[in-house]
């Protein structure tokens, strides 16, 4: 390969990656870490389900705080796709922003930026966002976060739901929605709740 980039104002950065594991110990207890090493994490414990979700909402947040850069090398690329070996592809398209976890195995958070061309061959990825069309400006301020107002969550959670008899005519204008929460596609903007487990 003899491509040189020649243009600094589009000069390729490489992608970055995000790790969070969760380890386990012989004594029964689990600790978090984070490939950056800067990152607080909780400390080592037996509560097994509250590491894991610091550990999700930890991704979460490193996702978040990223701004995908569209002049980002292809991290999955770079790690020659071992990612998705079965289907081999060549990297092309906007850079996008993934989260990797196998729910099964249930212990690696990765937050990834890669191409457009392999994102969707590796397993077990959501993808949280994409990178601008085009370069922002060094003025421009990514968008602050929306927070999401208050839900009237008390009107529904309310409402009691008689144990007798239901008419089947009534149902029809609900259509069982209220049951599921609507799952919004795309990128997850909820702000992470962070729990710091009991730390004096
Ligand atoms: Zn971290
Ligand atoms: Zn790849
Ligand atoms: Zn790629």
């Amino acid at each position: 390969m003899t491509t040189a980039y020649n243009d600094t104002s589009t000069e390729r950065v490489p992608g970055r990656a995000w790790t969070i594991r969760l380890t386990g110990h012989a004594d029964r207890t689990a600790a978090v870490t984070c490939s950056t090493a800067a990152c607080r994490m909780p400390p080592r414990s037996k509560d097994i389900a509250a590491l894991r979700a610091f550990a999700a909402q930890h991704a979460a947040a490193h996702a978040r705080a990223a701004t995908v850069r569209p002049h980002a090398y292809c991290h999955c690329g770079s790690q020659r796709c071992a990612a998705h070996p079965g289907t081999p592809t060549h990297c092309a398209g906007t850079v996008v922003l993934i989260l990797r976890h196998d729910p099964t195995v249930g212990r690696v958070w990765s937050v990834e930026e890669v191409c457009a061309a392999c994102a969707p061959l590796i397993p077990h990825v959501t993808v949280l966002a994409r990178a601008a069309a085009r370069p922002p400006r060094t003025t421009d301020k990514p968008p602050a976060p929306r927070t999401p107002a208050p839900t009237p969550a008390s009107a529904s959670a309310g409402q009691a739901v008689p144990g007798g008899f239901s008419s089947p005519a009534t149902t029809s204008f609900s259509d069982g929605d209220e049951a599921r929460p609507a799952r919004r596609p795309g990128r997850a903007l909820r702000p992470a709740r962070r729990r710091r487990p009991g730390r004096a």
